[in-house]
């Protein structure tokens, strides 16, 4: 196993009588950036924080790096979880906050300094190394958050959720810093969010999961173009399912073709019951007696050349090489 890789084998963990994870299996191989997605519950800060030892495994192993860490103390693992930026010590300045873990180690001071002037130059923040926490904007204690829990040089950084305190603008700047860190460190990164707009943005794989197991893994455009399961398209968003025959497809909603109805009876009709003008492209609520709620999206300036409006009755259709077979 290459050094960095992380490989979960069958981990589960039960809190009485409630299966938070379910014996999952997955591997993360070393520099990747791997989201964990899914709606609430559905066991991602469990399988995390079991990563990081603040939890304990019910059953099965975590390999890292070949060793099996699924019974070590957190700080003999080598992952860090990187926490909230609230959860920076208020009373100690930056620099001490990121030097802390180092301190506890009996690191001598101006060696664990240095490294937390190294780390502070890594995420841009050395010149507010003097200022307590309160001192800082949000994306200044995000940016100290991260230093801290990268000073242990951890083979994997675990983040749970760490965007969701940031207004958006925020967010998605941090965003983009986070996944530049990843590439300029080279460790894995594995994030869980519940939003896939931020796994799709960041992720080399993404694992999605629901009930306390993986619905499917892969890369951003395989789970976007080849959603396994309807959970898997409906979480993703963007599509359609369809009820075809025995079969239940998924089509994109940018693939849906809209005509207004000239008489002859189409494949698919539908009401357009609402309009959504959404800059790039316009989202088209679609009611379908067949067929339930669909959506089409279209670019903005196809939509324009020949607008639709609520109540408008058209045929819907898509060329059959976009239609994706669902698994049951
Ligand atoms: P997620 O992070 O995806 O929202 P969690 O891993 O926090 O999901 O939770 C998974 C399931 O385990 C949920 O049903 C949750 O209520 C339950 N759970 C989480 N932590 C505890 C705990 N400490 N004690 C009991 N049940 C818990
Ligand atoms: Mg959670």
């Amino acid at each position: 196993m290459p050094a960095g890789d992380l490989e979960l084998v069958k981990l589960t963990k039960h809190y009485g009588e409630t299966v938070a994870v379910d014996g999952i299996d997955l591997r993360v191989p070393s520099g990747t950036y791997c989201c964990l997605l899914g709606p609430s519950g559905c066991g991602k800060s469990s399988t995390l924080r079991m990563i990081a030892g603040h939890e304990n495994a019910s059953d099965g192993d975590i390999i890292l790096s070949s060793t099996n860490i699924t019974a070590l103390p957190p700080a003999a693992r080598g992952t860090a979880m990187m926490f909230q930026s609230y959860a920076l010590f208020p009373h100690l300045n930056i620099r001490d906050n990121v030097a802390f873990s180092l301190k506890m180690k009996g690191m001598s001071k101006p060696e664990r300094y240095a490294k937390a002037d190294q780390m502070l130059a890594l995420v841009d923040m050395l010149a507010r190394a003097e200022r307590l926490p309160s001192q800082l904007s949000g994306g200044q204690q995000q940016r100290a958050a991260l230093a801290r829990a990268l000073i242990t040089n951890p083979k994997i950084l675990l983040l749970d959720e760490p965007l969701s305190a940031l207004d958006p603008f925020l967010r998605s700047r941090m965003r983009a810093e986070l996944k530049r860190f990843q590439k300029e460190l080279g460790i894995s990164f594995i994030h869980v969010t519940h939003s896939q707009e931020e796994a799709m943005a960041l992720a080399d794989t993404i694992v999605v999961m629901s009930n306390a197991r993986i619905e499917q893994a892969g890369t951003p455009r395989e789970i976007f173009n080849a959603p396994r399961t309807e959970f898997v398209a409906r979480f993703m968003g963007g599509h359609n399912i369809i009820a075809d025959g025995d079969k239940k497809i998924a089509v994109r909603a940018d693939k849906v073709r809209l005509e207004k109805l000239n008489g002859s009876k189409p494949l698919h009709q539908a009401v357009v019951n609402g309009i959504e003008y959404q800059g790039t492209i316009v989202s088209i609520g679609l009611a379908s007696e067949q067929h339930g709620e669909l959506s089409a999206a279209l670019p903005e300036a196809e939509f324009y050349a020949n607008p639709l409006s609520a109540g408008d009755v058209v045929s819907v259709s898509w060329t059959p090489a976009d239609a994706h077979e669902l698994a049951g």
